[in-house]
């Protein structure tokens, strides 16, 4: 059994009034065993005054002892299994709430970070780049026709595609690239340390991945493509004019034909 801290000191406190209790009854004994000579020589009432004072000390420690046990020990324990509760209680609490913003921040279909990740992180990433002055690449990817997937194969059919989509992403990332699902089918990936042409072997290597997914659906094997923006970072852009660029070159991958890389 544990004892807290203020159960502890308490006992230590019993302990102190016992030791002085049984000083007090020994020193009544001596006094008790020189008491004839002390009389002797005249000094009688001294004795009886001294061993009134011992008796006195003695009841005083007495009750000490039992205001201690019966009156303070109860409150100490009260306190101590409150502040037990408190302490599971905040501790319950504090790990809810770590749950939660972890649930905030992540994409409840295909596990990833979402959108409002993305937003602080790439805003926080920038902060970061542009006191090292080092590059950052971005891309935007989009999957093509996909409401036809939908709208052919049934919405959980889609949802096996966005998932396998995400972990093909995951797979071909590196560990601080920002990975994220902005919403339906687009997808983004913020790739530090990224100049245009490393960029775009890299955006041409997931396309040619996602384009190599295969999602059965029944006895068919659906086949998907995504459409790439890419931008560099050219160190002077906030986050949203670095994001509608990259955005914009989406569009160009689409009105090209999909299924390719625009930078
Ligand atoms: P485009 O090539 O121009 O991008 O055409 P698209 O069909 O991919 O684009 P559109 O914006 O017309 O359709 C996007 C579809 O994505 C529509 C919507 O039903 C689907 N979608 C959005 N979120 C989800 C989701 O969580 N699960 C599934 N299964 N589908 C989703
Ligand atoms: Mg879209
Ligand atoms: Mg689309």
């Amino acid at each position: 059994m544990r004892f807290h801290k203020s159960e502890s000191a308490f006992f230590v406190f019993i302990a102190v009034i016992l030791v002085a209790g049984g000083l007090t009854f020994h020193a009544y004994g001596v006094l008790l065993s020189i008491a004839e000579l002390v009389s002797q020589i005249g000094h009688f009432n001294d004795v009886a005054y001294l061993s009134k004072l011992l008796f006195a000390v003695g009841m005083l420690l007495t009750t000490a002892l039992f205001f201690g046990i019966f009156f303070i020990y109860p409150m100490i324990r009260v306190q101590v299994r409150e502040e037990g509760k408190l302490r599971a209680m905040t501790a319950s609490l504090s790990a809810r709430s770590v749950t939660l913003e972890q649930a905030a921040l992540t994409d409840g279909l295909t596990g990833m970070q979402n959108r409002r990740y993305f937003d602080d992180a790439l805003r926080e990433y920038l902060e970061e780049f542009r006191r090292i002055d080092r590059p950052v690449g971005l891309m935007i990817l989009d999957l093509d026709h996909f409401k036809q997937v939908n709208d052919t194969h049934g919405h959980d059919v889609g949802d096996e595609v966005l998932r396998a989509v995400a972990g093909c992403l995951k797979d071909l990332t590196r560990y601080h690239d920002i990975v994220a699902r902005l919403g339906g089918e687009e997808f983004a990936v913020v790739a530090p340390n990224m100049e245009m042409d490393m960029m775009i072997r890299f955006a041409e290597r997931i396309r040619k991945a996602i384009s190599g997914l295969s999602v059965v659906s029944g006895n068919v094997r659906l086949k998907i493509t995504a459409s790439v923006g890419l931008a560099i970072w050219d160190r002077k852009e906030n986050a949203e004019s670095f994001y509608r660029r990259a955005d914009q070159h989406l569009y160009e991958a689409k009105k090209l034909g999909r299924n390719r890389v625009s930078a």
